[in-house]
């Protein structure tokens, strides 16, 4: 019991350790967490203090699709019909 660290209402990327929540393996402690988009997660402190897990798995979905969907839009007198690539 001498290596318990409080992690009560420290944030870790998107998530902020509510209140301990049970054990993990290896002797370590869970935590509740609230992710920052409203989602709970129990959470390993050991996965939260070295950074492993940052949200409630929400991060991982939002995927770098940054390609806007132009299709079907009308710019001037062109109207998009499919995507054809990048321009070199
Ligand atoms: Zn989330």
């Amino acid at each position: 019991m001498s290596n318990k660290i409080d992690l009560t209402g420290k944030t870790f990327g998107e998530l902020k350790a509510l209140k301990e929540n049970g054990r993990g393996n290896n002797r370590s402690f869970l935590w509740l967490c609230k992710c920052s988009c409203g989602n709970f997660k129990t959470v390993n402190g050991i996965y939260l203090r070295h950074g492993n897990t940052k949200s409630c798995g929400c991060l991982l979905h939002k995927s770098p699709q940054n390609k806007l969907d132009l299709t079907n839009k009308i710019f001037g007198r062109l109207k998009v019909t499919k995507w054809a690539g990048k321009n070199k």
